[in-house]
């Protein structure tokens, strides 16, 4: 049994995953995750795909790497991807949303080439992500935040956070009962 939840945190490219996972590891002492970095720098992919600009993954692969680690609990996953990773692994979804906007200037400071930032804007706007947490993952675990402005990722960052404490209050009440 877990002492220590473990979460993903997900939404498209530029809705502030990194900026949000951080600071929660910083505060929370929880692990970041970075799936981006796993993957490269443990070689979990068949080689990056040009037209993409990504790698392709090899999710098997990926699983296998994390397991030990991930299934000890304490991971803050972050990936712009969730359902790829076992039900039984994870406590809690957050899917950070941002305006169309704002993500459209968000990328622009990027330089993402168009047809990318095109994609990723269709994305959001069609809550591509959201829906998939909601398809991968009981109802009740999906937290869906918005991620427009530093006050708002400082109230996501509260509420977290004491998501985190309370899940650590109950699991240890049932491990005594
Ligand atoms: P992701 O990891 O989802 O691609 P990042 O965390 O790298 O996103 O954020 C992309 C950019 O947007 C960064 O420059 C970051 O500082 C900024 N940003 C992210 N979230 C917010 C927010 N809630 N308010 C203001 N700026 C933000």
């Amino acid at each position: 049994m877990r002492t220590q939840p473990n979460i993903i945190v997900t939404g498209t490219p530029g809705v502030g995953k990194t900026t949000h996972c951080e600071t929660l590891a910083q505060n929370t002492g929880l692990k970041h995750m970075a799936i981006n970095d796993v993957v490269k720098s443990r070689e979990c992919h068949d080689g990056w795909d040009k037209e993409f600009g990504c790698w392709i993954v090899d999710e098997d692969k990926l699983l296998d790497v994390i397991e030990d680690e991930v299934k000890q609990g304490g991971y803050i996953i972050d990936w712009h991807a969730c359902e790829v990773f076992p039900k039984s692994w994870i406590d809690l979804v957050v899917v950070l949303r941002v305006d169309s906007t704002v993500l459209y200037d968000r990328l622009k400071a990027r330089n993402y080439a168009e047809n990318k930032l095109q994609e990723n804007l269709d994305s959001e706007i069609m809550e591509v992500l959201l829906q998939e947490a909601r398809d991968a993952y009981d109802e009740e675990i999906v937290v869906e935040l918005r991620s427009d402005t530093a006050e708002e990722m400082e109230n996501n960052i509260e509420r977290i956070e004491s998501w985190i404490t309370n899940w650590k209050k109950n699991n240890a009440a049932e491990k005594e009962q």
